[in-house]
């Protein structure tokens, strides 16, 4: 049996390129005892993969070169010699990009009924349970507070402000685009959302962030980010997920560094996978907000494992709405 991989074929030289992929073919291995194959149906594509291309200190490995890329993934059992999955069994995993996967370990058997398979790549995996835990356990919004999320029309900051609009906060969002700006205000709900792009966009924060801001979700970093710690309340918190803007290699430079100590703020960086702990209530919380449609998500839908690699590329530049996914099956 055939399986088509995409491999990290040389680490970017600034932003990624489609040859700095490589895709092959090669043959699926046999079964062991205690291992499954599994049919990849959609494959996420995250930022932080960005991260994982490049050989520098980090909190993961790298990814190594020649080898299949890392990523989420939702997939069907086809075989399995491990008695705790079925043919027909749905499952999230890391199965990377590819169309087959074989392993025995670290898979989650989903529910795809009432949730369709790719939510659980989004609002329901990895990104909701992101927007989470920064919101609730860094944040701690209370009623009535100010939150602003950059990077709102993405799969991590559109569930953020939801989240915060159902424990009766302000949403701000901030996102790249006039479209993008209404898919946050009008399908999210949020109170307002800012278009980075836009010649207005200090006169424009200013305004959407009247009573000052409470809690910052930090998906971007950069002018944006510098722009919100200018307008923070006293006793503020700060959830840095994400700075986006520098992961080609950019400075990602921050003028408003006093608002730090003459707002006495709290700033924590996290990441969700050392933080495995909550996942089953947050999972739980999210998957009941999406049934209900409290949580409202988009996808970006790429098709066919080969476009992978153009995909990623146009996610890191803003060309995806929602959580981008390439679908396999
Ligand atoms: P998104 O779906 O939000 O996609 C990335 C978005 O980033 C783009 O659509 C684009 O939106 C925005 N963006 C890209 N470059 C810039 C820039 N220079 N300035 C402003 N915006 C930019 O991705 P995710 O929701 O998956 O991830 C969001 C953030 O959360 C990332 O920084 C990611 O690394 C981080 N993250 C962190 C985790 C953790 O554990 N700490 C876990 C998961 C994600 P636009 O068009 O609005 O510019």
């Amino acid at each position: 049996m055939k399986n088509e991989q995409v491999l990290l074929a040389r680490r970017p030289r600034g932003s990624v390129e489609e040859d700095d992929f490589r895709i092959v073919e090669t043959e699926v291995p046999p079964l062991r005892e205690g291992q499954l194959l599994a049919r990849v149906h959609y494959l996420s594509l995250d930022p932080y993969m960005r991260g994982r291309m490049e050989e520098s200190k980090s909190y993961a490995a790298p990814q190594p070169l020649g080898e299949v890329m890392i990523g989420g993934t939702v997939a069907e059992v086809i075989e399995s010699k491990n008695p705790e999955f079925k043919p027909g069994d749905f499952v999230v995993g890391m199965g990377g990009w590819q169309q087959f996967q074989v392993t025995g370990a670290g898979l989650r058997k989903i529910d795809i009924r009432a949730i369709p398979a790719s939510a659980y790549l989004g609002c329901v995996g990895m990104p909701g349970v992101t927007a989470w835990y920064g919101l609730t356990q860094i944040g701690k919004p209370k009623q009535g507070e100010t939150v602003v999320v950059s990077a709102a029309a993405g799969a991590v900051g559109s569930v953020v402000g939801q989240l915060a609009k159902l424990r009766g906060c302000r949403a701000v969002g901030i996102a790249g685009g006039k479209a993008k700006c209404e898919l946050v205000t009008g399908e999210f709900g949020f109170d307002a959302c800012i278009d980075y792009k836009a010649d207005s966009f200090k006169a424009d924060f200013k305004a959407a962030t009247g009573n000052g801001i409470d809690i910052v979700f930090e998906n971007v970093g950069g002018t944006t980010f510098d722009a919100a710690l200018a307008r923070m309340n006293a006793f503020g918190r700060i959830a840095l997920c994400g700075l986006i803007a520098g992961y080609n290699g950019q400075p990602i430079p921050i003028q408003n560094v006093r608002s730090l100590l003459v707002n006495r703020l709290l700033i924590q960086g996290f990441i969700v996978a050392e933080h495995m702990e909550v996942w089953p209530q947050a999972l739980a919380e999210l998957a009941q907000h999406v049934a209900a449609k409290r949580i409202r998500y988009r996808e970006t839908v790429a098709q066919g494992l080969s476009s992978a690699p153009r995909a990623f590329i146009g996610m890191l530049k803003g060309e995806n709405v929602g959580k981008q996914l390439v679908k396999l099956v």
